[in-house]
């Protein structure tokens, strides 16, 4: 029985100077029960809270350490890089170099612009695409997540669901009237909005594979049906690649699925654990930005040296080392087979959604293809299931509405460990 009453002890005093005690809502574990937990130090598979205890890690700061926590690749890396100065505020040549790095990983972007976050990317690339087509409406999904910008938290995803607040108050009504929305996956919808909204759409964004309602994959088809219908109307494609950016192939889902939008958002993996995203494209939509072009956006610390050092480092490990993605989907193919024999042998048939290093188990006998059917998900359950996880040492993303990651660090034996845990954790939570 794991205990943690120093975690207890410091979420109560969190919570008077901290808005809920964490700094991300989702952190909370308000959707499952229970209090979070502190952590303290983290290496490889495994991290350790305030308490000494020792937690097999599915969440892996929600994405970005796919080497697992503590890479010498990524550490050394940073070390290195702070003796010459923590931030500059003029340009480096390292800036330079993870451009190129990038452009030549990503297959949509010709130029790039680093931000600090995620949220950064996605709310710069809008405004880029409304600057260059001149239109003010974007088509977003339901159940989608694109960080916190004003215009994407509509029918949003990931924590916004997860707490009930799909639609935050604070956004204006002019906001959320430029944003429509149409179910994942359902191509016709999105043709009808842009029908009749003809001429007035800058941009169509997603995930190419949605990790923010649970993982849910685009449908056959899908992708290339919105890349047709955006050359047929001028509206720009972009792809949010903040989770799958470097994670499903060196290019992204783009590349596995061989769609090339007009823009990329991505975050991350590109940091390697440091506060990074970007922004890219086409030149002739990118050369819109300034000081190039009009459209304005900026960043104090954008491109700063040590977050670049790091996700330089990330980015060319995992160029020049392919296998890591054999590596990948070999555990997750073990982890999906070993949960697939669990749910057989005890009778039950959830749902189970996975692309690459990416999966999720939806506790529905539904197929999860959009936000609704994902919705039909029994969220009590998952949470005895989380929280009987969490006894036994697995820490998994504190909700239904998320996707979880797997590391290189999971070696089989760590595999082989959260498949028994699984099967004892289905068992407790039915
Ligand atoms: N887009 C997607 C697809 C994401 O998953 C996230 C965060 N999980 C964001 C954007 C926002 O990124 P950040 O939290 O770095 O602002």
């Amino acid at each position: 029985m794991i205990q943690a009453p120093i975690s207890n002890e410091l979420f109560l005093r969190a919570q008077d100077s901290i808005p809920g005690g964490v700094n991300s809502p989702v952190r909370a574990f308000k959707a499952v029960g229970g209090n979070p937990r502190f952590m303290v130090s983290a290496k490889g598979a495994y991290m350790f809270d305030e308490d000494g205890n020792r937690y097999i890690d599915f969440i892996n700061s929600w994405g970005p350490m796919i080497l697992g926590h503590a890479s010498e690749v990524v550490q050394e890396a940073v070390q290195k890089a702070i003796p010459s100065s923590l931030s500059f505020g003029a340009p480096t040549r390292k800036e330079i170099e993870i451009a190129e790095l990038i452009i030549s990983m990503v297959p949509s972007i010709e130029k790039v612009r680093m931000v600090n976050s995620g949220t950064e990317a996605t709310m710069s690339a809008i405004r880029v695409a409304r600057g260059y087509t001149g239109r003010d409406k974007i088509i977003k999904f339901e159940g989608c997540y694109h960080g916190h910008g004003d215009s994407f938290l509509i029918s949003a995803g990931s924590g916004a669901i997860t707490l009930g607040v799909p639609d935050s108050p604070g956004v204006t009504k002019g906001t959320a009237n430029d944003t429509l929305t149409a179910p994942y996956n359902n191509l016709d919808a999105v043709k009808t909005l842009v029908e009749a909204n003809k001429g007035q759409i800058a941009a169509i964004i997603l995930e190419p594979v949605a990790g923010n309602m649970g993982l849910v994959t685009p449908a056959e088809g899908f992708l290339q049906g919105l890349r047709d219908l955006c050359d047929q109307e001028g509206i720009v494609l972009i792809f949010d690649e903040v989770m799958t950016g470097f994670r499903l192939a060196p290019g992204g889902a783009q590349e596995l699925y061989g769609v090339t939008p007009d823009m990329s958002t991505l975050g991350k993996i590109i940091g390697g654990g440091m506060p990074v995203g970007a922004y890219g494209g086409k030149k002739e939509i990118m050369d819109y930005v300034a000081p190039a072009g009009p459209v304005y956006q900026a960043g104090t610390l954008s491109g700063n040296p040590i977050a670049m050092a790091a996700g330089m480092a990330m980015l060319t490990y995992l160029k020049e080392h392919p296998e890591v993605y054999t590596q990948l989907n070999n555990t997750t193919d073990r982890l999906v087979t070993g949960m697939q024999q669990n749910m057989q042998q005890l009778g039950v048939n959830y749902t189970l959604n996975r692309v690459g290093s990416m999966f999720s188990i939806f506790f529905t006998d539904n197929p999860v293809t959009d936000f609704e059917s994902a919705k039909t998900s029994d969220t009590a359950l998952f949470g005895r299931y989380f929280n009987a996880m969490l006894q036994k040492g697995v820490y998994l993303a504190p909700s239904q509405y998320e996707a979880l990651f797997v590391s290189t660090a999971i070696t089989e034996g760590i595999a082989d460990e959260y498949i028994k845990a699984n099967l004892e954790s289905l068992k407790e939570a039915l």
